[in-house]
């Protein structure tokens, strides 16, 4: 296992070369820990030859998956099917519970599925390397945090190797141009944790940007569920479009102004699938669906324009 990165030691050493110590990198420093305890099965290998040009977007496909985090838990995956084929956004919406986070935890190889196959590019999740698997994703995680230490660290985090021209394709990407020039120091600026302020929506957009530094062939985007201002929501909604038409992206979906968007929406109910389709089919064809659009979602914010 020579040739995996470890990520544990590389977060731990950052978080205290930038004196975090907060609950939300405790928790993603316990993650990544539980996923190095994941070893390559005997059919891991490289998929393809080396110098092989490969797609930009990756497909996903579950199928009939069953999942239950310990053995003495109920099932939380009953069976769950669906299938992604390329680029563009699809969104997976559901009552709290429904599985939703799960699912990307599953990609991930943060755990293994008891029952049924998870396939990335068609190959099993399983006989992937999971350095490689990983390298292809980028996980926006719910509410990531923005660590203490300057913008640059924040966004370096991942990806150590990124030059200044791949940080600012990503800053104007992720439509944080305009937010660094107003920092103090830019780019050197403190922030998080007593340093300077982000919003929530801002903070969002630099955790999309530090995962597009990776240069992802699927991002998978856990939205915040806290209410954004009307600038900072299109500005979301934008960004993930956007890098929909080249990756795969997949998204816990709260907002209306997301789902209304996405390509293909996965209604998940108690550990299954129930429906599938876009906002206009869905809203028309099932009841669940209806009543999620009504109360759940975060309601597009007043002056939001729907083109
Ligand atoms: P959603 O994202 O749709 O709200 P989740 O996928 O987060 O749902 O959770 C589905 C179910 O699995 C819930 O009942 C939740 O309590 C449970 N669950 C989530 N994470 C864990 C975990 N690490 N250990 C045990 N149970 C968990
Ligand atoms: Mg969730």
């Amino acid at each position: 296992l020579f040739y995996l990165i470890d990520p544990v030691s590389r977060l731990v050493e950052a978080a205290s070369q930038y004196q975090v110590g907060s609950a939300a990198v405790a928790r993603i420093v316990q993650a990544e820990r539980l996923e190095t305890e994941e070893v390559d099965g005997p059919d891991a290998r490289e998929s393809t030859e080396p110098g092989a040009a490969r797609p930009s977007a990756a497909s996903v496909a579950f199928e009939d998956v069953r999942f239950r985090y310990r053995e003495d838990l109920p099932y939380v995956h009953h069976g769950v099917s669906f299938d992604v084929p390329g680029p563009g956004m699809t969104a997976f919406v559901g009552p709290s519970g429904a599985g939703k986070t799960t699912v990307f935890g599953l990609i991930e190889r943060f755990y293994d599925a008891s029952g049924g196959r998870v396939l990335v590019d068609g190959k099993d999740v399983q006989e992937w390397p999971l350095a490689e698997l990983r390298s292809a994703i980028g996980y926006v995680e719910q509410d990531a945090p923005v660590l203490a230490g300057t913008l640059r660290e924040n966004l370096l985090f991942g990806a150590p190797g990124a030059t200044d021209d791949d940080i600012d394709d990503v800053l104007v990407r992720a439509r944080l141009d305009a937010v660094v020039r107003r920092l103090p120091e830019g780019l050197d600026t403190v922030v998080g944790h007593r340093g300077s302020k982000l919003s929530g929506g801002e903070r969002q957009r630099v955790a999309i940007a530090r995962a597009l530094l990776r240069k992802p062939r699927l991002l998978l985007l856990d939205e915040a569920t806290s209410q954004l201002d009307a600038v900072n929501e299109l500005a979301l909604r934008d960004v993930v479009a956007e890098v929909a038409r080249e990756v795969t992206v997949l998204v816990v979906a709260h907002r209306l102004s997301t789902v209304t968007l996405a390509d293909r929406i996965v209604v998940m109910d108690a550990g299954g699938v129930r429906a599938t389709g876009t906002h206009a089919e869905l809203v028309a064809g099932d009841p669940l669906y209806g009543e999620l659009a009504a109360t759940q979602f975060l309601a597009t914010s007043a002056g939001v324009s729907a083109t």
